[in-house]
């Protein structure tokens, strides 16, 4: 295995002090981040976007298990320990400064089929997975993204109909993949600790259902979730087709949101549709 300075020492060398301004908490413990680059399966060869590497701890992990990694950072600071990861990694390693909310990921990746992982400030990581699961062309190209997000937003990611999580972000989640809740990671694993827990989802594209289309199914779940606590037939009366949807499909329309199912919400898009 290739020797590394412990990442602890590559942030003092580069003088890389966690900015709160960009998001910035890292994770120093190499067992940790080497069962985080083990989520996706075996990487050896694979083609991975990491996003946000920062001085690189989950980066060296993916390069040890192989991965040939595509790196966005935004933080120049980093710039510098990352290029050192790329000369002990030869060949392994392409670095990528800017912002990964305006770059093209599939255009960076050459058209290959890569794995995601990643661990971002909440706001951007929510961006992106709503970016990564709402692409009108599917399958998309990436094969998993294992992302970690804090606690509440990973329950919103896989939660079922009726319980409390429940919403839109389930719906356009596990409409086109399946999700899981890898792991739990606790605050005191970062430097410096954030407020709130974290845990890492798992997410691997699943087949489009046919004949759906993704604004229709939004359209839906923003007026069914807009008044989750109000019966369907109140909270889908702007939307046009939605009650004879609900009729045609026997679906009782003095029901909540909440207890929705994803797959109802699906036949329901596809009743719309025609
Ligand atoms: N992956 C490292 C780790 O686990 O220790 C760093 C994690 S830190 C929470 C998030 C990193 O994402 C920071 O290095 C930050 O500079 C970077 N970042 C924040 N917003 C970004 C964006 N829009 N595009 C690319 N990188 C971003």
């Amino acid at each position: 295995m290739t020797t590394l300075p412990p990442i602890r020492d590559v942030i003092q060398r580069h003088n890389l002090a966690a900015s709160k301004a960009l998001g910035q908490n890292f994770l120093l413990d190499e067992q940790l981040l080497a069962r985080i680059a083990a989520l996706p399966g075996d990487l050896a060869g694979q083609a991975v976007l990491e996003v946000g590497p920062g001085p690189g701890g989950l980066t060296r992990a993916l390069l040890r298990a192989g991965a040939r990694v595509t790196a966005i950072e935004m933080d120049r600071r980093c710039l510098p320990a990352l290029a050192e990861l790329g000369q002990a990694f030869p060949d392994q390693l392409t670095i990528v400064e800017g912002d990964a909310l305006r770059l093209d990921h599939a255009a960076l990746m050459q058209g290959e089929p890569f794995h995601v992982l990643s661990n971002l400030p909440y706001n951007v990581g929510t961006a992106l997975f709503v970016r990564w699961l709402g692409g009108e062309a599917w399958p998309p190209l990436w094969r998993s993204l294992t992302l970690m997000f804090q606690r509440e937003v990973a329950d919103r990611i896989v939660a079922a109909a009726h319980e409390d999580a429940y919403g839109r972000l389930a719906v356009l989640a596990q409409w086109r993949s399946e999700a899981r809740l890898a792991m739990k990671v606790h605050r005191s694993a970062f430097t410096p600790p954030p407020k709130v827990m974290s845990a890492i989802v798992h997410v691997t594209p699943a087949a489009m259902p046919e004949g759906v289309a993704l604004r229709t199914l939004e359209r839906l779940t923003e007026a069914a979730f807009g008044q989750r606590r109000k019966m369907l037939r109140q909270s889908l009366k702007g939307v046009p087709g939605a009650l004879e949807a609900l009729a045609s499909l026997g679906i009782d329309e003095t029901r909540r949101a909440e207890t929705v199912s994803v797959a109802e919400f699906v036949a329901l898009a596809r009743a719309m549709q025609g």
